[in-house]
């Protein structure tokens, strides 16, 4: 069944929660069907692209670039954005209910998980949820600080969040000053006395989950040099035969090449350590060191092997601790949550609570499958749930309120400054011109107030503008 032999003889109307990569790759298939669907895309800030505006590094402007992308399917005819505006706060699950016939939940995951070991909440230890939203200029993060005085620094977790910590701490100011990083952050940087990095593995160096193309970056620091301990690079049988997935065999190689590697004397170093957990964080009213329990590999199947602690500990002294061992999501208020995978529960992009199915609601991206992926995952991801909303059509109830006015109409009695497409453009363009001034492909408004104010003037933002 497709979009075309519906019941409706209107364009099916969908909202999709969320502006993110997920989000994009579900409005693409349902703008580019034969019939196309009314998509309406909302966010809470007023920029769109989610990670990859506030989660990718500035460093890595390639990647950036699939905004192109996303902006050509903003193009479509059908697609609206209401950016500034909160579900959950400024509409509600029973308000979308009333203008959309399908809704789908591509909010991601925007908080992190805890690692659950006392002394986690110490001054001097952060998430690094926060640190990437901080150096990403995300609103949400513009008044955070990190205390940079620290000579040692301690990121838990080996994947690619952790190397994106690592590389921004690692790297001088001129390898970061014509990126589009925030200026709060370059300057707090720039006075950085970080010197020692540790990056904390509670596995083996053939599982860890950052990928080879990152990896090898940090063979390329100006002023910083990876560290390998060449003993923790000799495999059992069953890692070796993990070495059997590329990325595993590159890491691997790569890693083997940091251990030969002659001392640079760089002033940096960003020690590699494997086999290790964080027990506790220690220290007199902040953080002063990091208790880790060593850890053997149990298992004895390829690709299944878990960390087991061996009991013994030991103390590293870091004023700093980053923890980075994966983000998770958070619910909204009357839409069903599973608290423990902190996901939306669902069936292949269906919602379900404890009556089964719920019809007309659908999820994508990380908020459907947990944090895991690249940002193309979520493109098979995304059409996946879009598929089954094909398949569910005849079926779901026609919304009462189609008007596409009503909507925007609603939103402005409520008070709230939704922000377009157009408008976005506007504070796009702004943010360009000011980087240009400085050499940055983009200097990034990092307040609410500061965005809306390059749309309506100085001093017009609403009391609704999701400012913190
Ligand atoms: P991730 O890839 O899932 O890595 C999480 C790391 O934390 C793993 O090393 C994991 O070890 C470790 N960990 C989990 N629980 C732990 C605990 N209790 N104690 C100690 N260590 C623990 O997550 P991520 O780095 O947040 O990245 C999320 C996704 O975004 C990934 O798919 C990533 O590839 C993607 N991403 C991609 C890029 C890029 O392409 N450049 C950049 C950033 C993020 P175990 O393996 O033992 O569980």
């Amino acid at each position: 069944m497709t979009l075309d032999s519906g019941i409706f003889e209107r364009p099916l109307r969908v909202a999709i929660v969320g502006s993110g990569p997920s989000g994009f790759y579900a409005a693409d298939p349902l703008l580019k069907s034969e019939r196309p669907a009314a998509v309406d895309m909302f966010d809470r800030l007023p920029t769109p692209f989610g990670l990859v505006r506030g989660g990718v590094a500035p460093d890595h402007e390639k990647i950036r670039n699939v905004t192109r992308v996303y902006e050509r399917i903003a193009d479509r005819p059908g697609f609206r954005f209401f950016g500034n505006v909160t579900i959950g706060r400024d509409l509600d699950l029973a308000d979308l209910r009333q203008h959309y016939d399908a809704i789908i939940l591509a909010y991601g995951a925007e908080t992190d998980r805890a690692m659950g070991v006392p002394g986690e909440d110490l001054p001097g230890s952060y998430t690094a949820t926060s640190f990437v939203g901080w150096y990403n200029g995300h609103p949400d993060y513009r008044d955070a600080v990190f205390d940079l005085q620290q000579e040692a620094a301690a990121i838990v977790g080996v994947g690619n969040v952790a190397m994106d910590v690592a590389r921004i701490l690692a790297k001088t100011v001129d390898e970061l000053r014509t990126t589009d990083i925030a200026t709060h952050a370059l300057e707090a940087l720039a006075e950085s006395k970080v010197r020692e990095i540790h990056l904390i593995g509670r596995r083996g160096p053939a599982q860890a989950a950052f990928t080879a193309l990152e990896l090898k970056e940090m063979g390329r620091l100006v002023a910083c040099q990876p560290i390998v301990d060449p003993a923790a690079l000799a495999l059992g049988p069953r890692c070796e035969e993990e070495l059997s997935d590329n990325n595993r065999a590159r890491n691997l190689e790569l890693l083997r090449e940091f251990a030969a590697a002659p001392d640079r004397n760089a002033p940096r170093r960003l020690y590699f350590r494997f086999l290790e957990s964080p027990v506790a964080l220690e220290g007199n009213g902040r953080v002063e060191s990091l208790r880790l329990g060593r850890n053997r590999l149990e298992g004895n199947e390829p690709f299944k092997q878990w960390a087991e602690p061996t009991g013994e500990t030991f103390d590293l002294p870091c004023g700093l601790v980053f923890r980075s061992i994966g983000y998770r999501g958070i619910g909204i208020p009357g839409i069903p949550f599973d608290q423990k995978r902190g996901v939306v529960p669902n069936v292949a992009g269906r919602v379900t609570d404890s009556n089964g199915i719920v019809p007309g609601l659908y999820a994508a991206g990380w908020i459907k499958r947990g944090p895991s992926g690249i940002i193309g995952t979520n493109k098979p991801d995304s059409l996946e749930t879009v598929e089954r909303i094909w398949e569910d059509r005849e079926a779901l109830p026609p919304c009462p309120r189609p008007d596409p006015e009503a909507i925007p109409a609603l939103l402005a009695s409520r008070g709230v400054r939704y922000v377009t497409m157009a408008d976005w453009r506007q504070i796009d363009a702004a943010e360009q011109a000011a980087g240009a001034a400085s050499g940055k492909p983009r200097e990034r408004f990092t307040r609410v107030a500061d965005m809306l104010a390059v749309l309506d003037g100085p001093g017009a933002t609403s009391d609704t503008a999701s400012d913190k």
